[in-house]
Formats: structure tokens, C-alpha cells, sequence
């Protein structure tokens, strides 16, 4: 199956257009919002503590509507948000948040594919049902974040090392892979096990 389309076609420049302090439920962070030249959504950064010069504890999550703000159960991008939050708040570092809804092809097809995942399709059929690739996610833009912000080695918080390549891609160096896993239960499980099985998540205890 062919990808009809990437939300992101070009690699653009991002920018910063606002630096504040956001004092959240996990602790309190420097925020900068940036913009790409490319889409209205802006993505950000929260940034605890000084970027020196060894490895920073990074998180590069992309946004899930209804997993972040409506704390939905079909997944576990929510639980993950707060997990990483959290530990950023214990250790220094930072999060970028990209606004790449459903790994790239938007909420309503996100949530179409929801509608076919009722009908028995798991999630990587129910977005070749719609025409989409598994994972249109892009991570330069996150790669460009991290270098504006003087990152240059990272110890990144991820299950999927299909984000190590795409980080690695743009002159950051992954030096270690911290694991982000959060406690499954009954309504992502099957998610979950379909990340781990056709996308290669590396989950255990499911
Ligand atoms: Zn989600």
C-alpha cells in the first residue's frame, strides 16, 4: 500500500515565536513554542533545568488528542505524556511535543480508523484500509528543536527505535534508549500488542 500523503513534505526551518514558564501537575517548565513554516500547528518544548553539554534526557511525543486531552484508554500516548513529564521533572531535560495527531495522518482519520478497528481491523490494517502507511510520523522537526535548544547527545525516552533512526538522521547522537513503558490495561492491550508485534515497539509485561 502506497502512502497517499505526508503531512510534512519539507524539512522546515523552525523558529522560536514565544518562550514562558508553564508550572504544570508534574512540575514546572520553560515552554518555548516554535513555528515551522510549514501547517499552523506550532509544536513545543518544555525544558527543565540548563542543557549542558552530555547527554539530556529527551522525549519526542507526538500529539494524540483524545490519549492527551480526553484521556482516552485506547492507547497509551496519555500515560506516556505524564510518565515522561514526570521523569524530566526528576531529572532535567526535555520534552517535545509535535503536533502529528494519529502518527501522522490526523485526528478524523485517526479516528476512522477507530471506527474500522470496531469492525476487527487492528491498527496497522485499519490505516491500510485508508490508504495510509503504518507510521507517518517525521521527527525532523523534532531534530531541529533539539538543536536549537543546544541538544547534541540524548538519552531518549522511547519504546520504538524507528525514532532512534529518525532522530539520528538529522547529527543527534542516541546514546541510550531509556524505556517508557506505562501499565496496560484491558482497552489498549490489544493496541499495544499490535505495536509490539507489526511496528516493533519493544514493550514487555503485556
Ligand atoms: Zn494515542
Amino acid at each position: 500500500m502506497t502512502k497517499l500523503s505526508s503531512p510534512k513534505q519539507i524539512d522546515a526551518q523552525v523558529q522560536r515565536e514565544a518562550e514562558t514558564l508553564l508550572p504544570t501537575k508534574h512540575g514546572d517548565f520553560r515552554l518555548i513554542a516554535y513555528s515551522t513554516g510549514a501547517g499552523s500547528a506550532q509544536p513545543i518544548a518544555l525544558v527543565k533545568g540548563e542543557i549542558g553539554g552530555g547527554a539530556v534526557l529527551v522525549r519526542v511525543h507526538s500529539e494524540c488528542f483524545t490519549g492527551d486531552v480526553l484521556g482516552s484508554k485506547k492507547c497509551d500516548c496519555g500515560d506516556q505524556l505524564a510518565a515522561a513529564l514526570e521523569q524530566i521533572e526528576k531529572e532535567g531535560g526535555v520534552l517535545v511535543y509535535l503536533r502529528q495527531e494519529g502518527r501522522g495522518i490526523g485526528l478524523l482519520n485517526k479516528l476512522r480508523a477507530y471506527e474500522l478497528q470496531e469492525g476487527g481491523l487492528d491498527t496497522v490494517e485499519a490505516n491500510h484500509a485508508l490508504g495510509f502507511g503504518v507510521d507517518l510520523r517525521d521527527y525532523g522537526v523534532g531534530a531541529q528543536i533539539l538543536l536549537d535548544l543546544g541538544v547534541r547527545k540524548i538519552r531518549l525516552m522511547t519504546n520504538n527505535p524507528e525514532k532512534i533512526i529518525g532522530l539520528e538522521g538529522y547529527g543527534l547522537e542516541v546514546v541510550e534508549r531509556v524505556p517508557l513503558e506505562v501499565a496496560p490495561h484491558e482497552a489498549n492491550r490489544d493496541y499495544l500488542l499490535t505495536k509490539q508485534k507489526k511496528m516493533g515497539h519493544l514493550l514487555g509485561g503485556l
